[in-house]
């Protein structure tokens, strides 16, 4: 998702109090500087405009939440909604999840959200692609142990190319639906993403894993 450039969304993201700046200097402290609770901490890396995290923390308030989104246009839309809604447990950065690792501390995080990933189609960029194995590499330096990834698209290929991604990479997959509405186990408690809607309301059917590091 890349929203027409809207003028001045770099200087509303850096005067707002929902994105954190320079957040390499807060690795390691997420819990206990950012929100004041030692509670779970659960990050949507490519959130777009917030929609999924921000219902997911309405929902669950003893969970702290951080969404990532790598362009301005789009998590200026986030920050709109959140200053209505005010929940305290839910933060934003603009950055590239390249760098994640320079953010988060080993064993910091507990959950990573993928949802709707951008496809990158040509083969040279696959490293480019959330759910690649060079991803998954990083999230194993700031998952805990027991801590997963949850992945959703309706993307056929790009799912296929996730699932044989992750033996390669040394995680287990623990989960995996081809059809997540029709699923009434995974699907239960599920909070549909903006592009999730979208497609599916378009009959294209939604497609989930959950996957862990092996033990
Ligand atoms: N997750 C949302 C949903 O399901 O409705 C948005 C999906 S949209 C197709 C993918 C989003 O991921 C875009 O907003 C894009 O800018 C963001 N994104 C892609 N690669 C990223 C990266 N490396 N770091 C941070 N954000 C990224």
């Amino acid at each position: 998702m890349r929203l027409r450039n809207i003028a001045g969304s770099r200087e509303v993201i850096a005067d707002s109090n929902f994105t954190v700046k320079d957040p390499e200097k807060k690795k390691g402290l997420w819990k206990k500087e950012i929100f004041g609770n030692n509670n779970e901490l659960h990050i949507e890396i490519g959130m777009g405009k917030g929609r999924f995290l921000m219902d997911l923390a309405a929902l669950n308030p003893n969970i702290n939440y951080v969404g990532i989104e790598k362009y301005s246009s789009v998590l200026l839309r986030a920050i709109q909604k959140q200053e209505q809604l005010f929940l305290p447990n839910v933060k934003f950065i603009r950055m590239d999840a390249e760098d994640i690792t320079e953010v988060f501390a080993p064993a910091e995080v507990d959950k990573i959200y993928l949802n709707f990933s951008d496809p990158w189609p040509k083969d040279r960029h696959a490293k480019r692609r959330l759910p690649s194995r060079q991803f998954l590499g990083r999230y194993d330096q700031i998952l805990k142990p027991d801590g997963v990834v949850e992945f959703k698209t309706d993307n056929k290929d790009l799912f296929q190319f996730a699932l044989d991604e992750v033996e390669p990479a040394g995680w287990n997959l623990d989960a995996v639906t081809y059809d997540l509405h029709h699923d009434p186990v995974m699907n239960e408690g599920n909070v549909m993403t903006e592009y999730e809607e979208k497609f599916s309301s378009l009959g294209n059917p939604i497609y989930k894993y959950i996957v862990s590091r092996k033990g």
